[in-house]
């Protein structure tokens, strides 16, 4: 074909069509894509992620509260003189009492210190705050440690401090009338929280927890009730427990018991 018509042809049909022999683009090598990091496949066969519910921190069983201290000597067993209930407080100031040696009298005492929470540090040797700690360390540097079996707090709490067979340290150099010889090594000592200067008042829970406590241990440790004394019975150093004590109640609830 030849004239217009095939011009027309050739331009728009046949070129469109690669039917030409216009020459071909060389054909240039594609760079060959760089190798980057492998799409992850989107469609895997894990489960889709719908939403989980939270879930609830320590499903296990629930923590053990802490459980209070074990008593510091054996509940008594005889059922006509069970153990008052008592505060398990231990002390870290005591000792052994000398080997065979029997548990033969009570000595009470005054704190000299109308708190609860500072007697228990001083009778214990330990606080949990730095303020209480730093008063312990000085009370120690100038009169030494020490402790008692048995602290009575204001409210008529027992505190055992120290178990009975062990030898607490409570009435320094004294000695029972008549019985010379270490009075911490045959005594159960009782510290009374008041502060010993004849006004403060010993509470009606307190004598209460004593005319349980007294009777109970004389009669345990088959003491007589000669041997319920005062730490200024036993001292002249000393003068408690002070004046405004009731020492008769205590020796009558005592002499009810043990006889
Ligand atoms: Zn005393």
């Amino acid at each position: 074909m030849v004239g217009p018509f095939s011009r027309i042809l050739r331009n728009t049909v046949l070129r469109p069509l690669g039917l030409t022999s216009s020459p071909k683009p060389t054909a240039k090598a594609a760079p060959s894509p760089t190798p980057g990091p492998t799409p992850k496949p989107t469609d895997t066969f894990e489960p889709s992620k719908k939403p989980q519910p939270t879930p609830s921190p320590s499903p296990g069983p629930a923590p053990t509260p802490p459980q209070p201290p074990a008593p510091l000597t054996p509940p008594s067993t005889d059922p006509t003189n069970p153990t008052p209930p008592m505060v398990v407080r231990p002390s870290k100031n005591f000792n052994d009492r000398p080997a065979g040696q029997d548990i033969d009298s009570i000595v009470l005492h005054h704190t000299a210190d109308g708190s609860d929470t500072s007697s228990l540090e001083t009778l214990t040797g330990k606080s949990s705050t730095p303020w209480g700690k730093a008063k312990v360390w000085y009370k120690e540097q100038r009169g030494g440690p020490v402790s008692a079996h048995y602290v009575i707090g204001k409210d008529g709490t027992i505190y055992q401090l120290v178990g009975d067979q062990k030898r607490a340290w409570h009435a320094g150099e004294g000695s029972l009338p008549g019985k010379p010889g270490d009075v911490n090594n045959r005594s159960i000592g009782i510290e009374i929280v008041n502060e010993g200067d004849g006004k403060d008042a010993y509470t009606e829970a307190q004598y209460k927890a004593l005319e349980k406590l007294v009777p109970y241990l004389a009669k345990r440790y088959d003491v007589p009730v000669d041997n319920v004394v005062g730490h200024k019975d036993i001292t002249s150093k000393k003068h408690d427990p002070s004046p405004n004590f009731d020492f008769d109640r205590i020796t009558r609830a005592t002499e009810e018991k043990v006889g």
